[in-house]
């Protein structure tokens, strides 16, 4: 598919940093959960937005989006840049044996972009997959206008133990890179996150649990990773250093010790039960519940992953209905970049119970609280960064619009317009 992209250069040289932009549309949705604007005019100078609303200032450049609605630039707060797809292990494996880093680099260079494209003007990228501290260079290169891409929070190699993660099964005389840091004991972990951070990590990602399987009572179980002790000790570490945690967790064993070790985030989330449900409700701790990569492995991997798709709904339901806070997360990467557009997640959570406006919240507001960054995106007030994106129609009436961005800015630029 074709697509035209506004670089970073080109569109500052359109728009001087003192020349006001007013982005006019038929409709706006700022983000906070109230009720749509209509019509909307958003003035932006330089990379804030200026006023909303408001009266349009003299000799400004206009751009009329006709019959778009206006939103906050969207959040994913679960990708890999690094990963392009892994159903089965063979497709992980590849990408970890046969692609050097550089190539892995470029290739993210290519996810970044895309999710851009797609609206997304914030990631929260929890792992490089083997890929070590890519993920800060790509960052660079983004932040530097080397490259167009979202505004990146990340995790770098993320952890767990021992025999907990792949690549596995190879023979145990060849040396291979590990998909996440191998990391044992209190004081190990304390030093993965220590060195992690030194190296630029903004959040920190532990895997809490693997192996799943449904027990003898019909529920989802797994086995745990690291003990309470090491999971109490680097969480207790990221957040001496003022940086939150992260937690793959699927079953009660992950999620339980997780919860107890006072992580920030539950992400996939597969079979929360009620007990635990609560337990997040009671601590404040964000479910980044990531529906678009269990639809897309779960029919390739076969085995227990037949039933995880019943499972996930069943859980994300009953987590939506006590009130959990969920922030939007895809696990991009999971699936190929140019397989799905990661905006099929808004699709899912309306179908498994929430209205329109809770979706797009969940990808603006909720997202920007999940990374503590509500002061500056996630929604559009005066003041907050230029970060817009615009959909055709009314996405509150048809919510895959939110599959069809076509217009975005972020921090003041133009990388996409119709
Ligand atoms: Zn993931």
């Amino acid at each position: 598919m074709k697509r035209v992209l506004i670089c970073f250069v080109f569109a500052t040289s359109l728009f001087a940093a003192d020349q006001p932009i007013i982005i006019k549309a038929a409709r706006l949705i700022d983000g906070r959960g109230g009720a749509v604007v209509s019509p909307a005019v958003i003035v932006v100078r330089g990379n804030r937005i200026e006023s909303i609303g408001s009266a349009i200032p003299a000799g400004a450049q206009t751009i009329d989006l006709g019959d778009m609605t206006l939103l906050p630039g969207l959040i994913d707060a679960h990708t890999h840049i690094l990963l392009q797809g892994d159903v089965t292990s063979a497709d992980y494996d590849e990408q970890l044996f046969r692609e050097s880093m550089p190539y892995r680099a470029l290739r993210a260079s290519r996810s970044a972009k895309i999710a851009l494209e797609h609206g997304f003007t914030t990631l929260r990228d929890v792992e490089t997959e083997g890929a070590m501290y890519t993920d800060v260079d790509v960052k660079r290169a983004i932040n530097n206008g080397v490259i167009p891409g979202p505004r990146l929070f990340v995790s770098t190699r993320a952890m767990s133990v021992s025999g907990g993660y792949g690549p596995s099964g190879y023979s145990p005389e060849i040396i291979y890179p590990m998909g996440v840091q191998i990391v044992d004991g209190v004081e190990g972990g304390r030093k993965a996150v220590r060195e992690q951070i030194s190296h630029g990590a903004d959040w920190i990602k532990v895997y809490a649990d693997r192996s799943y399987f449904v027990d003898k009572n019909g529920q989802l179980s797994s086995i745990p990773t690291f003990t309470p002790e090491e999971m109490k000790a680097i969480v207790d570490e990221a957040h001496r250093l003022r940086h939150k945690v992260a937690a793959h967790a699927m079953a009660r064993p992950g999620i339980e010790n997780a919860l107890n070790g006072g992580v920030d985030s539950i992400e996939h989330g597969i079979a929360i039960p009620d007990d635990l449900i609560d337990m997040m409700v009671a601590k404040g701790v964000y479910l980044c519940p990531t529906l678009t990569v269990t639809e897309y492995v779960a029919p390739g991997r076969g085995g227990v992953w037949a039933r995880i798709p019943q499972f996930h709904h069943d859980s994300f339901q009953r987590a939506l209905r006590k009130g959990v806070k969920i922030a939007f997360g895809t696990d991009a990467g999971g699936f190929p970049w140019d397989a799905v557009n990661e905006a099929k997640e808004f699709e899912y959570e309306t179908q498994y119970g929430m209205t329109p406006m809770q979706a797009i919240q969940t990808a603006t507001r909720n997202a920007a609280d999940l990374l503590g960054m509500s002061d500056q995106i996630g929604t559009l007030e005066a003041g907050k960064f230029a970060d817009i994106v615009a959909v055709p129609g009314n996405p509150l009436n048809d919510i895959t619009a939110m599959q069809r961005v076509g217009f975005v800015m972020k921090d003041g630029a133009i990388y996409k317009r119709p």
